[in-house]
């Protein structure tokens, strides 16, 4: 699964809380504004573009993932900051057939969650 890159100054508002479902088995693609100074990605191939990815663990966690969260938060990649789960769900009807994979059903859950308080 690959998050969906977003438009620039897009600041995700998901509260993530202990959920680290976006920061494991995921392609994490880089754009033009992130940091790619560091040793931390390679390119793959994605449909007919060579893109850049962060490095995964031999678990499949991204490179950053560390017991605690996310080791660079601060200069984490801009689709770790704008990607909203619940969003991408409420804005894409039928993604929800996918609700196996554990960003999809957290974001149906959490949007359950909201539509069941209002
Ligand atoms: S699935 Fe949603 S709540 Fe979980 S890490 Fe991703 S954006 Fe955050
Ligand atoms: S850079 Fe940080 S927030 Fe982004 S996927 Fe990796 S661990 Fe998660």
């Amino acid at each position: 699964v690959t998050l969906p890159g977003l438009p620039m100054g897009v600041v995700s508002k998901v509260d993530c809380g202990d959920c680290q479902a976006c920061c494991k088995k995921m392609l994490i693609l880089l754009e033009d504004g992130d940091d790619l100074s560091r040793d931390d990605w390679d390119w793959t191939v994605f449909g007919l573009c060579r893109v850049r990815k962060l490095k995964h663990k031999k678990n499949g966690d991204c490179i950053h993932l560390a017991k605690n969260g996310c080791a660079v938060y601060d200069r984490r990649p801009r689709v770790c900051r704008a990607f909203d789960c619940e969003d991408f769900v409420k804005n894409h009807a039928n993604i929800r057939s996918c609700g196996n994979d554990p960003v999809i059903s957290e974001g149906i859950r959490r949007l359950a969650n909201k539509e069941k308080k209002s």
